[in-house]
Order: C-alpha cells, then sequence, then structure tokens
C-alpha cells in the first residue's frame, strides 16, 4: 500500500481529526461524583454532564459560584465515553480526536490541563471494486480523484457561509469532475452520512461544519472520554439523576427529578437537541415559547455510531490510525481506522441510514458487518485473528438520541434560534443552552463547540446573576 498525499484531505470531521502536544494523558484524579441529597438551592443549575455541561461549571466555580450539574446518565462524560474493559485497551465510542487541534479551543484547555496529544500520523488507504466484485488497492488517479471531490464540496461549504439564505450541499457542490463519476457515492458519503450523521441530499450548505481542517488533528492515548471524566474532578456532579422538568415560572427556576428538586437562579440546559426536541423529553412549564419550538422541529439529530474490533497484536501491517476507505458501498460506507492509537484496535466508522439500520439490528449485528466488510479487504488470514468487538447506540440511547445535530436544507437560522435563552416572566429566572448543536458556527458538532458553547453560557449566567 501506498503513503496517500491527500490523507488529511479526506477525513470526516467527526470520525476524523488530530496535533502535537507531545505523549502521556494528563495525570488527573479520578471523578468525582457526588452522593447523597441534592442541594436546595444553587446560583447556577446545570443539566448534563457532557464536556459543555462541565465546562460551565468549572468556570462558573471558578468565579466562586455555587452549582450542581445534574447528570442522567451513570457515568459522566456523555458523547464523550471511553470504554476501558471490554478490548482491554482504552477505546472511544464517540469523541476521538481533536480536529485542528494547533488551532482548537479544546486542545488549549488540554495542554494548560498538561494532557498530551498525539499527532494523528496514519496514513490513508483507498480501496477500489474491481470488475470481478473484488476490492484491491486503488490507483493514484483515483486517490486524486476522490480528493478532487472532497475539495470541491469543502469548497462549496466554504463558499456557503456568505450565502444569506440557506440551500442544500448538493445544489451547491460542483462534483462534475472528469472520470469522478465512479467516486461520487463515496465523496457523498464523506459530506454526509460520515461527516454529519445525515444523508447527503440533506446537508444544509450554511449549517453542516467545513470538511477540512489544518491538517493536524490530535488524541489522547487514555482516550478522549476518559480525559473528559477526569475534567469532572473536584466538581459537584450528581449522577442517575434525569431533569425531568425545569419550571420558569418564577423569580427562580427549578429543576426536577424523580430525587427532589434544586432550585437557582440561572439553568444551564446542555442535553443533546434531540433530547431536547422530544415530546417525552424534558417538560418545560410554561412551554417552550412557539418559535422556539419549531426551530426545534426543523433541526435533526444525525447518527453515527463506532464500531471497535479486537485482533491478534500486528494483525493489520500499518501505521498507527491508518484510514482505509472502500469504494462501491453505495452510501453504506465504513471508515476504518487500523491500529487504533497504536493498539490491536480497529475502528468502524458509519453514519446516516446506515448506522440507523445496523443500530437496529443490535450490537452482534454491527461487529459482524464490520468485520466482514474487514474480511473482504484484507482476506482471511487477518480474519482468523479477530478476537472479539463491540460497537455504540448513540441513536436509541434515551440521552442522547444521535449523535450530532443538524439544520435541516434552508433552515440554518433554526440552531440560533432553538437555543434562545429564556427569561421568566418574572424577570429574573434565566435558562440558558449549551452544547454542541448551540456551538460558534466554526465548531458546531464537535468537543471543542460543546466545550465553547458551556463556557459562553457561564459567562452569561455571570452576567445575569450580576
Ligand atoms: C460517534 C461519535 C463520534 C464523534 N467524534 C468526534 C470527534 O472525533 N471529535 C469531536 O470533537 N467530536 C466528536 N463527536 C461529537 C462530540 O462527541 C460531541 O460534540 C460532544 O461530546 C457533545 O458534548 P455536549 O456536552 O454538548 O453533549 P453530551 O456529551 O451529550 O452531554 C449532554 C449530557 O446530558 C445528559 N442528559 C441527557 N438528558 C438528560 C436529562 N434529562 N437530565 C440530566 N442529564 C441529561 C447526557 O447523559 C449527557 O451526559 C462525536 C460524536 C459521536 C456520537
Amino acid at each position: 500500500m501506498k503513503r496517500v498525499t491527500r490523507r488529511e484531505a479526506i477525513q470526516g470531521a467527526a470520525t476524523a481529526a488530530a496535533l502535537p502536544l507531545l505523549g502521556m494523558p494528563a495525570a488527573v484524579p479520578a471523578q468525582t461524583a457526588l452522593p447523597g441529597k441534592l442541594p436546595g438551592e444553587v446560583d447556577v443549575a446545570i443539566v448534563g454532564a457532557g464536556i459543555a455541561g462541565l465546562a460551565a461549571a468549572r468556570l462558573l466555580q471558578e468565579r466562586g459560584r455555587n452549582v450542581a450539574v445534574l447528570e442522567a446518565r451513570n457515568r459522566i462524560g456523555g458523547r464523550a465515553y471511553t470504554d476501558t474493559t471490554r478490548l482491554g485497551h482504552p477505546t472511544d465510542l464517540g469523541a476521538a480526536f481533536l480536529k485542528s487541534a494547533d488551532i482548537n479551543p479544546l486542545a488549549g484547555e488540554m495542554r494548560r490541563r498538561e494532557a498530551r496529544l498525539q499527532t494523528d500520523e496514519g496514513d490513508f488507504w483507498l480501496f477500489d471494486q474491481g470488475r470481478d466484485g473484488n476490492l484491491r488497492d486503488a490507483a493514484t488517479e483515483d486517490y486524486d480523484l476522490l480528493g478532487l471531490l472532497y475539495d470541491r464540496l469543502d469548497d462549496a461549504l466554504l463558499d456557503a457561509k456568505t450565502l444569506s439564505t440557506d440551500v442544500a450541499l448538493a445544489s451547491r457542490a460542483r462534483l462534475d469532475v472528469n472520470g469522478a463519476q465512479r467516486w461520487l457515492d463515496l465523496a457523498r458519503a464523506m459530506a454526509g452520512p460520515l461527516h454529519v450523521g445525515i444523508e447527503y441530499p440533506q446537508v444544509s450548505a450554511l449549517d453542516a461544519p467545513r470538511l477540512s481542517g489544518t491538517g493536524n488533528d490530535g488524541w489522547l492515548s487514555g482516550g478522549f472520554g476518559a480525559w473528559t471524566a477526569d475534567y469532572a474532578a473536584g466538581l459537584p456532579v450528581w449522577l442517575d439523576k434525569p431533569v425531568v422538568r425545569i419550571d420558569w415560572a418564577n423569580d427562580g427556576i427549578t429543576l426536577a427529578t424523580a430525587e427532589g428538586e434544586v432550585r437557582a437562579g440561572v439553568g444551564i440546559v446542555t442535553v443533546p437537541l434531540g433530547v431536547l426536541a422530544a415530546r417525552d423529553g424534558i417538560l418545560f412549564q410554561p412551554a417552550l415559547p412557539a418559535a422556539q419550538r419549531e426551530a426545534l422541529g426543523r433541526m435533526t439529530m444525525g447518527l453515527i455510531n463506532r464500531i471497535a474490533l479486537l485482533y491478534e497484536p500486528g494483525s493489520f501491517n500499518a501505521p498507527a490510525n491508518t484510514q482505509v476507505l472502500a469504494n462501491g458501498g453505495g452510501n453504506r460506507v465504513f471508515s476504518f481506522r487500523l491500529n487504533v492509537h497504536d493498539t490491536p484496535v480497529v475502528t468502524a466508522t458509519v453514519g446516516g441510514d446506515f448506522a440507523r439500520a445496523l443500530e437496529g439490528q443490535g450490537e452482534a449485528a454491527m461487529v459482524a458487518a464490520a468485520r466482514a466488510q474487514l474480511k473482504r479487504l484484507f482476506g482471511d488470514a487477518a480474519d482468523g485473528r479477530f478476537v472479539r468487538g463491540m460497537a455504540s447506540g448513540w441513536g436509541q440511547d434515551p440521552f442522547s438520541r444521535g449523535a450530532i445535530a443538524a439544520a435541516r436544507p434552508g433552515f440554518a437560522v433554526a440552531r440560533r434560534n432553538a437555543g434562545r435563552p429564556l427569561t421568566s416572566a418574572a424577570g429574573r429566572g434565566r435558562v440558558l443552552f449549551a452544547g454542541e448543536a448551540f456551538a460558534p458556527p466554526d465548531w458546531v458538532g464537535s468537543a471543542a463547540g460543546a466545550w465553547l458553547s458551556g463556557r459562553m453560557a457561564a459567562i452569561e449566567a455571570l452576567r445575569a446573576l450580576g
């Protein structure tokens, strides 16, 4: 296999991302989860202990404010989750890479906390389907053709940022590249399902983040989710406390759980957009304003899942994190990473309708499907060294209901309207919304965006508290 020059140009934003901050994960204390009774009253009550909620809590605590974070699950980190037991190696089932780590604000925070990011220097391998149906290494010009399509898609996303009205990416991208017809499906999958978890025709040109970054992506050897859990050390997080109702009628706001209530001057809601929009999600009293509910309806949750497969060491002769894509799958595309973070683990990322259909079949079927495709690519010898696998199920998880938020084409403005702050009729209680769905435009969908939005909400909360 050859080394690919266009490697960094063909990574999906949510699936790939990585910079040199050097070496080892930070030595930080384990997460603190407070047992026992909820506090009756705090300055700021935060719903959700993902990166956004933790960022908000940390900033507020540093400014001397009394905060409480209520988390529905029995763990911290939300969509940043590292499993350390099932494959015997830290395996990220959600966020894994820091895109453009040289300019990524969350990478900056990690550096300040002495975490050491590794550079993503994996190869990029492209397989092509021959007339006999077999998959083999693609020709050099095919790498270039796919790279060109990818650039065209990214250009269309960049150009769209200057538009005043939103349109579908499909109507803007000029994919009429001579000789590239047979690579169109794969390119579209990279800009749709593998990028934002939705089908290509549904991608909004104004709303979707750019495909390419600076090319300097980073990852943490101990796992992204593990770092996130450690980031919570010392913060007042209550686990297993799903918030079922938010009252914002009066002077302050009240968060209700099955085990009691917390009152606060400001509430920061960081649950995923799918939870916010769900009829059986959190009950707002009074109901969210009609314009906000309409905006939520104009948005959707894209689905991306990761399937992780453990093989015997040395099964794949490839540099760590080598990305593998194959032609011929339509929108049923697996984006593989071989020897993830220098371990014998392979991850397969799937997105969109294909991910939803696979998730519906259950974890074993997801693992079997990824394994079968790897066998097609690398043959019986590698397959014979398979040990075991596991998969995420972000779509059916009631506390995520998908992977990342996206506006439907034509409705990019919905993202801003869906996250408008609420002020109680009595004038003092404030509810703010944060999380990846409400991140600044350049970082929507990413962990960095979630982190930024949490900090922005915390600053707004400080202003509201006076
Ligand atoms: C498969 C996958 C791959 C990804 N890859 C990358 C990547 O490589 N790089 C990257 O930067 N980003 C990636 N992302 C995106 C990244 O994971 C998210 O943007 C980020 O983690 C979101 O953080 P958040 O705090 O906004 O939301 P979350 O992490 O979802 O946190 C919200 C929290 O709210 C909790 N909650 C939900 N309902 C309630 C309730 N009723 N009461 C109390 N708590 C509740 C949830 O349990 C959760 O802990 C990926 C996502 C997925 C799913």
